[in-house]
């Protein structure tokens, strides 16, 4: 089979996940969400108490780390990692990480890896400039920064994690500020990206415009797709 990208980046809590999820479904494709990668490397670190600037060593965590994503769930070395990754203490140092140059080679061979001979919709940062810059299909999601803070106060408080919107909204603005500036793997518009504003749009009305746009300027992209609802089979990354 092959190989057919569609690529998703964005700022935090522009809810790339949900999309992707919701996309990847609509149109039969495998789903891969590589901020859950980063955030696996990071929470690994932390339980490990390896300092952030030993790039090196956290290098070798990376390579040495067995990911899985299965319906949903992301496991790391065989434990359901989903919940521990979202948490507040590894949001918070997964730039870290994700500045650690060696950490973004290991993590971009894997996606390509795991993209191959697939269909797949990936979200992340760089996914369309950087991992997959031949991909036919970028997508940039974005939304204003209290939308997005609000988004995520919401969720935190769903989750019963104490915090206030103003310390998300300050949070927030110091990761974006911190995506933004990474020379490799920052946060940057694919020239060929289409860009959709989520602020006022409810889920579906965003995934029904991109599913629109894939099946008009890409239709082989979906008329060879298999049917199937095919997300998370499983799979190594
Ligand atoms: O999307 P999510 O919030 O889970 O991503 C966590 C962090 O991982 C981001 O803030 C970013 O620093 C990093 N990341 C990245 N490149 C990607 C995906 C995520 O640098 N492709």
């Amino acid at each position: 089979m092959n190989t057919l990208v569609i690529t998703i980046d964005g700022p935090a809590g522009a809810g790339k996940s949900t999309i992707a999820r919701e996309l990847a479904k609509r149109l039969g494709f495998d789903f891969l969400d590589t901020g859950a990668m980063y955030r696996c490397v990071t929470l690994a670190v932390l339980r490990q108490g390896v300092a952030f600037e030993d790039t090196e060593r956290i290098a070798r965590i990376a390579e040495s780390l067995q990911l899985e994503m299965q319906h949903g769930r992301v496991t790391m070395n065989g434990e359901d990692v989903s919940q521990a990754i979202r948490q507040p203490e590894v949001t918070q140092h997964v730039t870290r990480v994700a500045d650690n140059m060696a950490v973004r080679s290991v993590l971009s061979s894997l996606q390509r890896r795991y993209a191959r001979g697939r269909r797949i919709v990936t979200e992340g940062r760089d996914q369309g400039t950087e991992v997959f810059v031949d991909s036919p299909c970028k997508f940039f999601l974005t939304a204003s920064r209290e939308e997005r803070a609000r988004r995520r106060w919401r969720e935190l408080q769903q989750r019963g994690v104490a915090t206030t919107y103003e310390e998300v909204l300050q949070q927030q603005d110091a990761r974006d500020a911190r995506d933004a500036s990474r020379a490799v793997g920052g946060l940057r518009i694919a020239a060929d990206a289409m860009v959709v504003d989520t602020d006022g749009l409810t889920t579906d009305e965003v995934i029904d415009q991109m599913v629109q746009r894939v099946r008009l300027e890409f239709p082989q992209l979906v008329s060879a797709a298999d049917p199937r609802h095919a997300v998370d089979e499983g799979q190594e990354v």
